[in-house]
């Protein structure tokens, strides 16, 4: 048993020239044309290091969880769907579906959160940030792959499924595309993956599918993009920016706050596992805020306005 499937294979070998070339049209339009500085180069090696520390856990891990999954599968009690096209669709779907709840916990689970972060901790908001990892999720993502091979996907194929709509996930990291018409309504665009990176209150954890919207719609976390005229302009990034990140703190810092918080003295039990599994923003003497009470407050500061 090898950990890389053979279309697993073929997709990164065609995909890396295609990435390489966008990452460069996009860098030239964005500076030469729009005359934006969409890329800079110390946040471009930064994505590239997290995609490859990212890379390294996943292929460390990759027999592991596939040896899991596989195991699963071996004990299937569901007949596999015979009909190709009903069983790719239908993997396509699920695989996406489990992919939402898994991101929508990376946001709303502080141990997760610290994860997930790297993903966010960028200004910038470019193809390059795409790259820009959750370094540990592949130690927990293949949780959300069980009840597929369950139901009696084959493990190579849900790994598969993944990793082709993640280059749909990568591909909406742009400013350079604006709205896409009725392919708003059913897929993530570009405009939604902006609101999904911007640190705006109203836009915090909106938006959290890969492939298609539907998802966020259906369970509540849907936001679109709104006019300059009728809310604020994107903040990329996180509410609370990192100031001078090294390799080691880039990806460990939500970390190491997260023990501080967790070790502290005098507090109780209860209030330490909701540093730990509460959502992010969580404190025990109301010195933080969570997403939604920011969320609210500036709903509330709108009103009061009027
Ligand atoms: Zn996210
Ligand atoms: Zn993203």
């Amino acid at each position: 048993m090898h950990g890389f499937s053979y279309h697993e294979q073929l997709l990164l070998l065609f995909s890396t020239p295609f990435y390489v070339m966008i990452i460069g049209a996009e860098l030239l339009l964005s500076n030469f044309h729009f005359h934006k500085k969409t890329y800079t180069v110390k946040d471009t090696f930064t994505n590239i290091y997290l995609t490859l520390a990212n890379g390294s856990v996943d292929v460390a891990f990759k027999l592991s969880y596939l040896w899991v999954l596989i195991q699963v599968a071996n004990h299937s009690v569901v007949q596999p769907i015979s009909n190709p096209v009903v069983y790719w669709l239908l993997l396509l779907v699920l695989e996406d579906f489990v992919y939402y709840w898994l991101h929508r916990l990376d946001h709303t689970t502080r141990f997760l959160w610290a994860v997930h972060v790297t993903h966010h901790s960028s200004q910038k908001f470019n193809f390059s940030v795409g790259f820009r990892s959750s370094v540990f999720e592949p130690l927990y993502r293949f949780i959300f792959f069980i009840p597929l091979a369950w139901i009696g996907f084959q493990p190579v194929d849900i790994l598969f499924m993944y990793s082709a709509t993640q280059i749909w996930g990568t591909l909406v990291h742009t400013e350079l595309v604006g709205k896409l018409g009725w392919l708003e309504e059913i897929f993530v665009t570009p405009s939604h993956h902006r609101v999904h990176h911007s640190s705006n209150p109203k836009y915090l954890d909106k938006n959290m599918g890969m492939f298609l919207i539907i998802w966020d719609k259906l369970f509540g976390t849907f936001q679109r993009e709104l006019p300059e005229n009728e809310y604020a302009p994107i903040q990329y990034g996180l509410t609370k920016n990192l100031e001078n990140p090294n390799p080691f703190t880039l990806i460990f810092h939500e970390w190491i706050q997260v023990y501080k918080d967790v070790t502290q003295k005098g507090i109780s039990t209860k209030q330490r596992l909701g540093y730990l599994f509460g959502p992010p923003g969580y404190s025990h003497d109301g010195s933080r805020k969570t997403s939604r009470q920011m969320e609210k407050e500036e709903e509330q500061a709108r009103l009061s306005s009027k």
